[in-house]
C-alpha cells in the first residue's frame, strides 16, 4: 500500500481529466439545474452528460455530469463557485482509482452530499475527456 507521506507527493500527471457532477432535486431545483447547464454550454468547451433524474452509481441524488479536460479547470471551476446557486456540485479528478477520486480527493461546491463509494472500483483505465459537445460563444 502506498502512502503519500512516505513516498512523496503524487503527481498531477495522474489526472487524465475531471468531472463535475451537478446535483438537483427533480421536484424543486431542476429548472435551476437546466439554467446552469445552458449557461455552462454557452461558455465552456465541455461534455454535458445525460440527465439522471433518479440516483445512479455512487450518487445520492439526481444529477448530470460535466466532463472536461485539465485545461478547462482553471476557468470553469471558479465560475461554478460563483454560479452554482443552491445546487451542490462534486468536482473530482479522473485517475486510475475512481473510489479514491470520488471519496477522498474531490472538492465540493455548495453543500456536500453523500457519495456511495463502495459502488466504485479502486482500479480502472484512465479516462481522457471525451469530445466536447458544446459550442461556447460567451466569455465566462
Ligand atoms: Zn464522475
Amino acid at each position: 500500500m502506498s502512502d503519500s507521506q512516505q513516498d512523496g507527493p503524487r503527481s498531477i500527471g495522474e489526472i487524465a481529466s475531471y468531472h463535475a457532477h451537478i446535483y438537483y432535486d427533480p421536484a424543486a431545483t431542476r429548472p435551476e439545474a437546466e439554467r446552469l447547464r445552458t449557461r455552462i454550454g454557452e461558455r465552456f468547451l465541455v461534455t454535458l452528460g445525460r440527465w439522471h433524474d433518479v440516483k445512479v452509481g455512487p450518487h445520492d441524488q439526481a444529477m448530470y455530469q460535466v466532463a472536461f479536460a485539465r485545461e478547462v479547470f482553471a476557468e470553469f471551476v471558479p465560475w461554478l463557485m460563483l454560479n452554482h446557486g443552491s445546487l451542490s456540485i462534486l468536482v473530482h479528478p479522473n485517475t486510475t482509482n475512481p473510489r479514491r477520486d470520488h471519496l477522498t480527493d474531490p472538492l465540493w461546491i455548495g453543500r456536500p452530499l453523500a457519495v456511495h463509494g463502495e459502488k466504485l472500483p479502486e482500479e480502472t483505465e484512465l479516462e481522457l475527456a471525451p469530445a466536447p459537445n458544446t459550442t461556447p460563444h460567451l466569455r465566462p
